[in-house]
Parts: C-alpha cells; structure tokens; sequence
C-alpha cells in the first residue's frame, strides 16, 4: 500500500494537544467539578434567557462583526468598540494573535507555569515557544527581559496566571512593556481580572489603549459563568484589529453568544454576587487547606494551587484519586510541570464543604499512627 500521506507543517507533530480538567469522578457519588475554574454560581439569568431567546432565529449567519456585544463591553469598560475584537473565547483570540504576527523561527515568549495554550498557539503558528523561569511561581520581568531577542514577535502573560494564581502589579507590568521592543507585542491576558481584589493590579486596560504593541484580553468563561458558549474579546491598537479581523474566521461568534453575552454584561448585581462569592471563599479555603498541613500558593483569582509533599502515599495524585472517589474533580498539574499540586476552583458553598471535608479525611488516614 502507498504510505505516503498529507504531511502536516513542520513543528504541529511538536503539539501536545491541551488535555481539558476531567469533568467526571465515581458514578454513584454527586459530582463537584472544580477543575476548569468555571463560575459555580453559572450565567446571569438574564443570560441565560438572551441565549434561549436567540434560538428562534438559527437559520441566520450572526452579525459577522458582534456589533450588539461590543457595544454592551463598550458601554460597560468605556471602551472605542473600534478597538474591540470578539472570538470564540480568548483561546481563540490568543491563536490569532499568534497566527497574525508569528511567523516560522519566530520566538514568543511564556514564563514558566504559564497558560499552556501559549506554546500551543506559537508553535501552530510556526514559532518557537521561549521560557522565562518565575519567582516563587510568580512572573519575573527580569528573566522575561533577558529573554528578548530580535526575534522575539509576542510576550504572553496571564495576569493573574493560570495555574498559579499569582499575579505582578501593575507598575511591573508597566515596567516589563517599557522594556519591550515596539515591534514586540506584549499580550495581557486577564481572563481573571474581575475576581483581582488588589490595590496594585490593573487588567491592562489603559496600557492597550495608549500603546501600540498591547493587547488586553477577556474572557466571558470564568466570572461570567458562559464557558459553554465560547466568547472571548480584546482590546487593541487598530493596527493589531485590523490584522486579526482580517484572518479570524467573518462568522466566529454566534448569534446566541452575542446576545447572551451582551445580556451578561447588564446584569451587574450577578456580577457582584459572584465576586462576594470568591471574595467569601479565597481566605476560608486557603486557610483551611494551610490547617491540614498544606502549602498554598496565594491566589488572586477563582482558584487555588495546593502543594502536596511527595511522600507515598500523600502526593498530589493520591489526593487526587482519593478526592475522585468522593466526587472532587480537581486538576492535575504534571503537563505544567507541577506534578506535586492540584489546582481547586472555588465551588459551590456544598463543593467547597465536600472537598475540604475529603481532604482533611485524606489527610487524617496520612498521618494517622498507623501509617507511621
Ligand atoms: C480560562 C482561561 C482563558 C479563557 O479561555 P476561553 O477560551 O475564553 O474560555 C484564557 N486565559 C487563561 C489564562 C485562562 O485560564
């Protein structure tokens, strides 16, 4: 037989695909998925009735511009909707920066624990992904500097970032841009933002409005409870709109995520409720979790990295299989290369009671005698 076939472009076979938080445990016992940091309080409902309500029309291709959802992220940021983009989720947005200005021997730079669709995204771009090691599993403008070079097209950072939670201020994000290149794009991914309850922080807003080569991005998946539909958008020098209007594809929102996330944006009083709600249980969990004897990293966002030792028999995993058995979903960590933590998304009120209690039950057989 002919065993030649299509060959794909060099450097896609180099792709780990990105492996999704699982969204299944034990089939007899209630499910908590707490591992892709979706909202556990869901979409507004006045969402949730925009989307339903745009289904009497799906013959229709949607507005290929979004006109109705950057008006409303307009209205609501006080934002030029000239200078917003919308996509398929940020996911997608991130890809078309990378297909837009990364071409093959490229370098695009990530630290270290950063988001893994960034190399991902380099890398079907042709580029080569560049690591900058972090401090403390924290961004270090520094190590991210002294990795710049003529080829360098992209720096992507998430702030906060995902899995860390950690975050840099703002006057060191201003600092790393300052000592960026022009020609370097500097990508503020703040899929976050809104759960940042921090003096120092800001989302990146101002720097992509008065610079040329920042790109803010957000997401409608995590504090707006709409992952399931897929709406991301950015903010942008027109230069930079231009290019990613011209290869996204004219049709990359749908009708009823235009509507529903449009309909999100006014229900601001569902907006406060769901920061309360992680404002409520960031310090609970975290100090719980510190009680049973386990590192936490400080998070600023809707999720926690829990640090196991790797003693048999307590390590990440075992807590993992453990806490699956009891219907926990958490994350595992080895492909961001922190194979001794779990990242927890703060649940429902009776997700969170259900883990603590499963790990503080793992962490009891630990270190009771008879283990010792
Ligand atoms: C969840 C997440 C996103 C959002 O992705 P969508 O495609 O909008 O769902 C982007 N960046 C980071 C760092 C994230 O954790």
């Amino acid at each position: 037989m002919n065993q030649k076939r299509p060959a794909p472009r060099s450097g896609i076979l180099d792709i780990a695909a990105y492996v999704p938080g699982r969204s299944k445990a034990a089939a007899d016992v209630r499910l908590h998925k707490m591992s892709s940091n979706e909202s556990p309080l869901g979409p507004s409902p006045a969402a949730a009735a925009a989307y339903r309500a745009a289904a009497v029309d799906l013959a229709s291709y949607p507005d290929g511009a979004a006109t109705v959802l950057r008006q409303a992220i307009g209205d609501a940021f006080g934002l030029n909707r000239d200078r917003i983009l919308c996509g398929a989720g940020s996911d997608e947005i991130l890809n078309l920066i990378a297909q837009g200005y990364i071409s093959h021997g490229d370098e695009a730079i990530h630290t270290s624990h950063g988001f893994l669709i960034y190399p991902i995204a380099i890398r079907a771009a042709g580029g080569t992904p560049v690591v900058a090691a972090e401090t403390a599993l924290t961004a270090n403008v520094d190590t991210i500097l002294a990795k710049v070079s003529d080829r360098t097209r992209v720096v992507f950072l998430a702030n906060p970032n995902n899995p860390t939670g950690t975050y840099l201020p703002f006057d060191e994000v201003r600092r790393l841009h300052a000592g960026l290149p022009d020609q370097t794009l500097l990508v503020l991914d703040a899929a976050y933002a809104e759960y940042v309850r921090r003096n120092d922080y800001e989302s990146g807003i101002e720097l992509a409005a008065t610079a040329n080569n920042v790109v803010m991005t957000r997401t409608f998946s995590k504090i707006h409870g709409l992952a399931g539909l897929r709406i991301g958008w950015c903010y942008a020098p027109d230069a930079v709109i231009d290019v990613l209007n011209r290869i996204r594809g004219p049709f990359n929102v749908s009708s009823p995520a235009i509507a529903a996330g449009a309909a999100a944006l006014g229900d601001r009083a569902h907006l406060d409720k769901a920061v309360d709600h992680n404002e409520t249980w960031l310090p609970r969990l975290t100090e719980a979790i510190e009680a049973l004897g386990l590192t936490v990293t400080p998070s600023a966002a809707n999720f926690l990295l829990v640090h196991f030792p790797d003693t048999p028999g307590a390590t990440a995993a075992d807590a993992d299989a453990f806490l699956v058995e009891r219907g926990i979903v958490a994350r595992r960590l080895e492909a961001y290369g922190l194979p001794n933590a779990l990242r927890i998304s703060i649940g429902t009120d009776a997700a969170n009671a259900a883990f603590l209690a499963a790990l503080s039950a793992f962490r009891a057989k630990e270190r009771s005698p008879r283990d010792r």
